[in-house]
């Protein structure tokens, strides 16, 4: 039997789709689209619009959501882009089927709407260099000035728009503005940009235009084309919706969307921003867009995030209108319940401290059975071998514990995890430092497996692995990339000063056999290490490299947090 879907919570958006449906508006359909500008990798922002647009198109019957290309900027777009977002869509489990498309497809209709504005006398060519026309805007308390070339006559206007389109002028000499109000409350309606001169070539088009439509105009109209019916944005282009519907009320247009805005996601201890993340991979704070620390969807994928987390935190926070920060724990929580059922438990050790066992034969070793999920049975087991010398944990030894330090002491008996009771017999240390070297126990043949036959209780259980048998392994352990909780909030304080310089440690990593030949991207939970997966990009079958995705809680932390305080 299959279990039911969860009904998704309700939210405004989903409030205003059923309200039309209901009152078939649209002709009861629903299409979306996803519209990023391929300037950029994904980040997890990104997949809060992906979950909506194409969620929303999933959830009412015959509904669809186009991805589309905003690429009208050819300065700042690279192919690598396009195809890395097509990935990312793909791999968070969203389908576009047949329908991919490009604003760069729709150029040449978009300049014939650009015409028909022009012979509607709602469009001008304008001649004030891109300095004047900000001078003349004007402020929020401040009308702006009308250009002098407002004036212009339609066929000067339509013949000097054609020989733009011809290349007969340099960039910046003239753009197309629309014609509404100077003095309008709504900075955005003074005469905004249509269209501007770029001589650049267009990673799509070639070189057959050096004018581009700005964002505005190319929007409202691709939209428009492909018969949106529910166009959803950020909030930050609230203002510019007005815009958005005066150009398709004033052209001729089939089909005009409904633009709705929503709160963006922040996140803490991070910046989501793709400005600010080329800043990072640029200047090198990252190893690029895949680092397993920035917030995108390829460096949540190489940390070793599932689709499912990502999908299952965008539906936990939910839709709203007003913006909020959420906590990156709440990402966090969510991967760690998802590994919680699926990734198979290893045991590796991170600050090796050797242990000998005096009482077990020298050249002995034996196999032991390990679960490879004690919750949950189906997953099976596996063995690990065990021998005289094993390494333990530096953290799970103190030679004078503190009260509720349950773990390894002098004289003191703990389990190791499905091999046997070990009691610490003796210390050695350098005469000189005084540091551990390493540490004597004996064990008790008698609690094979774990458990003692007379029922004597243990309080810690350790992980552990044999030292002739362990694989050397790199562990790369990661913090929040920012030290700040929120890095890009003071204007005036360049954010990269916020950078955590241990955002990244990378340590030796002993792990158990069983684990050679790891195929990269697998997740697994290291016992009492957290979860971890196979680096997909520097890891190879000699040299594994494991990412911890994310720690299990550790209880002694907070104890331990608890006693300082
Ligand atoms: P950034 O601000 O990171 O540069 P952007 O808005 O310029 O992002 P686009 O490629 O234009 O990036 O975004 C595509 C879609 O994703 C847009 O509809 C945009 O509103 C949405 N989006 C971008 N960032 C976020 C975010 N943090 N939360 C939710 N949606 C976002
Ligand atoms: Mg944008």
């Amino acid at each position: 039997m299959t279990k039911p879907k969860p009904t998704p919570a309700s939210n405004f958006i989903r409030n205003i789709i059923a309200e039309d449906l209901k009152n078939n508006k649209n002709d009861g359909r629903v299409v979306t689209r996803f519209p990023p500008e391929p300037n950029g990798y994904l980040h997890i922002g990104h997949a809060k619009s992906i979950c909506l647009n194409f969620g929303v198109a999933k959830e009412n019957e015959g509904g669809i959501c186009n991805l589309r290309f905003d690429d009208t900027n050819p300065s700042k777009e690279e192919v690598e882009y396009v195809e890395s977002i097509k990935e990312d869509v793909q791999w968070l489990g969203f389908h576009w089927d047949d329908r991919l498309f490009y604003a760069s497809d729709y150029f040449e209709q978009l300049y014939a709407y650009a015409v028909q504005l022009v012979k509607a006398g709602k469009a001008y060519v304008c001649s004030l260099s891109a300095d004047e026309i900000r001078e003349n805007r004007g402020t929020l308390t401040m009308s702006g000035k009308d250009s002098p070339y407002r004036t212009r006559s339609v066929e000067e206007n339509l013949d000097l728009f054609q020989r733009m389109r011809a290349g007969e002028f340099e960039d910046g000499a003239h753009v197309l503005r629309a014609k509404i109000d100077m003095a309008s409350p709504n900075v955005v309606m003074r005469d905004p940009t249509l269209y501007r001169i770029r001589k650049v070539p267009h990673h799509r088009t070639g070189d057959t235009w050096c004018i581009y439509p700005m964002y505005d105009f190319a929007h409202c109209l691709s939209d428009s084309i492909e018969g949106i019916t529910h166009s959803l944005c950020t909030l930050e282009f609230e203002n510019n919706r007005q815009l958005y519907d005066w150009i398709l009320d004033e052209l001729d247009v089939d089909c005009h969307p409904q633009q709705i805005e929503f709160a963006r996601l922040n996140l803490s201890y991070t910046v989501l921003s793709k400005r600010k993340l080329v800043e990072l991979v640029q200047g090198r704070h990252v190893s690029g867009w895949n680092d397993p620390r920035m917030p995108t969807i390829s460096g949540l994928r190489r940390r070793g995030y599932t689709p499912e987390s990502i999908r299952n935190f965008c539906e936990r926070i939910g839709v709203a209108r007003r913006d909020s920060t959420v906590d990156i724990a709440l990402l966090e929580f969510g991967i760690r319940e998802d590994l919680n059922k699926l990734a198979p438990r290893v045991m590796g050790v991170l600050r090796p401290l050797r242990v000998v066992i005096d009482n077990y034969p020298e050249d002995q070793v034996e196999e032991l059975d390990a679960l490879n999920n004690p919750e949950d049975l189906a997953m099976g087991t596996r063995k690990i071998p065990f021998s005289r010398v094993i390494y333990i944990e530096q953290d799970d030894f103190l030679e004078e514990p503190p009260k509720k330090f349950f773990r390894l002491a002098p004289g003191r008996e703990v389990r190791l995890r499905y091999a046997f009771f070990i009691t610490c017999v003796d210390v050695v240390k350098d005469k000189e430092t005084g540091q551990i070297i390493e540490l004597h126990c004996t064990y008790d043949p008698a609690t094979r497996g774990g458990s003692s036959p007379d029922g004597r209780k243990v309080k810690a259980t350790l992980h552990w692995v044999s030292a002739s048998h362990a694989i050397n392994a790199e562990a790369r352990v990661y913090d929040h990339l920012f030290v700040k909780e929120n890095p890009d909030e003071e204007k005036d304080v360049d954010f990269k000063t916020h950078l955590n310089s241990n955002s990244l440690n990378r340590c030796p990593f002993l792990v158990e056999p069983s684990l050679k030949g790891a195929p990269s991207g697998s997740r697994y939970q290291f016992e009492r290490l957290g979860y971890f997966c196979v680096d997909s990009v520097d890891s190879s079958d000699n040299a594994l490299v494991f990412n911890r995705t994310v720690t299990l809680r550790d209880t002694w932390a907070k104890i331990r947090k608890q006693q300082q305080k």
